[in-house]
């Protein structure tokens, strides 16, 4: 019995679905799969939910956008037998209509959750559809039912007590050897839909797993395996063929994009392997996280770009300490803006987070009643863990180097790009 995680990227098209069952076919044992969003749904129904608090008349299109893109695959996918598949779509899609008519409440957070879901479900119902034409048996279900979350919408943590009591007697394989469900989503005790953050399906995978005392979870992705550094940025990446599940953590917490930083964590806690593979070379071996004796020493880089680095100086001129940092980090907390990397001085308090202005600027208005607060944006976060000299140089040309935090096998440096080039067409290193 394994999980097999799939991502948006591995079901955007008509084809990707079909790659999916290609590698689906190649294990003759029980699955788990956990799905995501198709392709990039998630940001388009993040969309839809701006526009439905907004009341902005874009809705129209906004939506539009993501039935078509569903039905260009289903078109895609379904010759002739489609009444089955086009029922069920279309009733998901009244349903997401029904509540896009409902007045909006005044809770955004809540708003996006009963939105944002529809991608994983649409992008499941579609897939198991498309397998159960060979495979009938194959079983699609809604995971609100069983993993069950508390309120903090956009953010949920998994009540795993209930959670755990409701996975084991649904996902007991006696009735099915195929499982079909969504990642990234859940649900309170009344029923009501959350999300567990962005990126959330490899979690949901983890704990799964988790739940179900199983050996391993396999996330099929567009890269080979956990690579060194994002190839986007770095010419000569190298794959890691086993890490250490602290170095999994460390590298997901810094923020390698290929792991999501909860998910090693329940794994890690049962011992449950992570498969991290190719699903456009479903031959090739991957990454295996796992024994933390895996250890390897070859230096891994994490770019975070678009980073706004958030200064705080008290305006009663008192210093940095205890109180001041327990208002700031409350305010944080409070609207789920992360830190990526913290440093205080005497009189003054820096943060760096993400470009994210829905959450910076309450945080900005909770807190300039006591601070000054200065932005600085266009920043960027390398991080290099197992680092020297040598690493060193190698990022740090073209760059000023704003802030930096080492220790002994990671450094972190905060840096402005002083080329004229763009994100997206600078050099590659
Ligand atoms: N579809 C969600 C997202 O794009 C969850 C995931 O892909 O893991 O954030
Ligand atoms: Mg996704």
């Amino acid at each position: 019995m394994k999980v097999f995680k799939f991502g948006g990227a591995s079901i955007k098209s008509a084809e990707a679905v079909k790659n999916l069952e290609k590698i689906v076919k190649m294990f003759n044992e029980p699955l788990l799969i956990v799905i995501s969003a198709m392709g990039k749904m998630t940001n388009a129904l993040e969309k839809v939910t701006e526009d439905y608090f907004n009341r902005n008349p874009r809705l129209q299109q906004s939506l539009q956008f993501v039935k078509d893109y569903h039905y260009a695959i289903i078109d895609g996918l379904f010759a002739g037998n489609t009444e089955e598949v086009y029922n069920d779509i279309g009733h998901t899609f009244a349903r997401l209509e029904e509540k896009l008519e409902e007045e909006p409440s005044l809770h955004y957070n809540f708003e996006y959750d009963q939105v944002v879901c529809y991608g994983e479900l649409l992008s499941t119902k579609i897939v198991a559809h498309y397998l159960q034409s060979e495979k009938p048996e194959v079983k699609w279900m809604d995971i609100r039912k069983y993993l069950k979350t508390d309120n903090n919408y956009r953010e949920a943590k998994v009540n795993y007590e209930m959670s755990e009591k409701f996975v084991k007697e649904a996902f007991h394989f006696k009735d099915s050897k195929v499982y079909i469900t969504q990642g990234f989503i859940g649900s309170t005790l009344n029923n009501l839909s959350t999300t567990l953050g962005r990126e959330g399906s490899d979690f949901s995978a983890a704990v799964l797993a988790y739940f179900l005392d199983l050996k391993e979870v396999t996330i099929w992705k567009d890269v080979p395996g956990v690579l060194n550094a994002d190839p986007k940025y770095f010419d000569n990446t190298v794959k890691l063929d086993k890490i250490s599940y602290i170095d999994a953590i460390e590298l997901a917490y810094y923020g390698t994009s290929v792991i999501h930083p909860k998910t090693v964590q329940p794994l890690q806690r049962k011992k449950i392997k992570l498969h991290v593979r190719s699903f456009v070379e479903p031959d090739l071996q991957g990454t295996i996280i796992g024994d933390d004796s895996y250890d390897t020493l070859i230096p891994s880089f994490i770019f975070k770009l678009g980073q706004v680095l958030v200064e705080f100086f008290p305006r009663d001129l008192s210093f940095i300490a205890e109180d001041n940092l327990e208002k700031i980090f409350g305010s944080f907390a409070r609207h789920s803006l992360r830190m990526n990397l913290m440093q205080n001085s005497a009189v003054s308090f820096k943060v760096l987070v993400n470009n994210d202005a829905s959450r910076i600027n309450p945080v900005k208005a909770e807190l300039e009643k006591e601070f000054d607060v200065k932005i600085t944006e266009g920043l960027e976060l390398i991080t290099i863990r197992y680092y020297d000299e040598n690493t060193i140089a190698r990022v740090m040309k073209n760059k000023e180097l704003i802030m930096e935090q080492r220790n002994q096998k990671t450094i972190q440096m905060v840096v402005k790009d002083l080329g004229t080039n763009n994100d997206t067409n600078a050099e590659k290193l």
